[in-house]
């Protein structure tokens, strides 16, 4: 039985929101949510946060507020690109950067890391590109993929 270590969660469509981007101020977690995630640190895994933003390059938030968001929720720490698709970084999913990111910070076998989303062609390739262990919800954009 894989000994698993910790949790990568989306944010937009994953624990709250619609998929599209909502300020911090504003974003509302599912029902369930904040429960989830104790839960799942209480059963010893690590929970990050780990989102692309690309509007704090716009300069519509910024890092600090989506950061002391995901401290409030419970998470153990948050990995988050701020970069437009245009900027070429290493971070922005469907890139793995953050989830190697992460393996490094806290020494993790990412093979033994799940990655929960809503879009496959971001969260689920980044996961993929990882070798991390992939699950796709159906709230936020999942629900294209529901029958
Ligand atoms: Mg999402
Ligand atoms: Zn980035």
């Amino acid at each position: 039985m894989v000994q698993w270590q910790a949790v990568f969660l989306d944010r937009d469509g994953t624990i709250g929101g619609t998929g599209h981007f909502i300020h911090p101020r504003d974003f509302v977690l599912f029902e369930g949510a904040e429960e989830s995630i104790r839960r799942l640190k209480e059963a010893g895994l690590k929970v990050f946060a780990f989102t692309n933003q690309h509007r704090i390059s716009k300069g519509e938030a910024t890092e600090k507020e989506f950061r002391s968001q995901f401290n409030t929720y419970g998470f153990d720490d948050s990995f988050i690109c701020p970069h437009g698709s245009s900027e070429g970084c290493h971070c922005r999913k469907p890139r793995p950067g953050m989830l190697f990111t992460a393996a490094e910070k806290y020494g993790l076998d990412l093979s033994k890391c799940v990655v929960v989303g809503d879009v496959g062609d971001t969260d689920m390739l980044a996961a993929h590109a990882a070798g991390a262990k992939k699950v796709l919800v159906r709230t936020g954009w999942g629900g294209r993929f529901a029958e």
